[in-house]
């Protein structure tokens, strides 16, 4: 799965918050991808952003470049990850419309190596130590 549908997945799943993955019932748009996976409940939840398994789940979130925020705002993100929350916690994009943005990256992964998202992440859960 990759992680525009998990968001899409889990958005159908609890109502949208913000600020925290997962907060009074509500998640944020990657809390949405955890619970979509069974991963709200590991060790993810004293940040606000994913980590362990959810990392090796999106290999899209281990992308650490600077991002521009796609409403213009003046200030790069880093990484799709920080972009997310960005668009969740400050312009309160819904997970939706969030997920469409995810898709367009995803897209141009895609593109970028040909390879698709199913083997990247077989690939990438070998190369990482336990
Ligand atoms: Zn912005």
């Amino acid at each position: 799965m990759r992680l525009s549908e998990a968001i899409r997945l889990g958005a159908m799943m609890k109502p949208q918050g913000f600020e925290y993955l997962l907060q009074g019932g509500h998640t944020c748009a990657l809390g949405a991808a955890a619970d979509a996976c069974g991963l709200l409940e590991t060790d993810l939840l004293l940040h606000h952003t994913l980590q362990g398994e959810a990392r090796r789940r999106f290999p899209i979130l281990r992308d650490f470049k600077d991002r521009w925020c796609p409403e213009g705002c003046a200030v790069s993100r880093v990484g799709v990850e920080g972009v997310i929350l960005h668009l969740n916690d400050s312009h309160r994009w819904t997970r939706e419309r969030i997920a469409d943005w995810v898709e367009t990256i995803e897209g141009w992964q895609r593109e970028d190596d040909g390879v698709t998202d199913d083997r990247r992440c077989v690939v990438s859960v070998a190369a990482l130590p336990e």
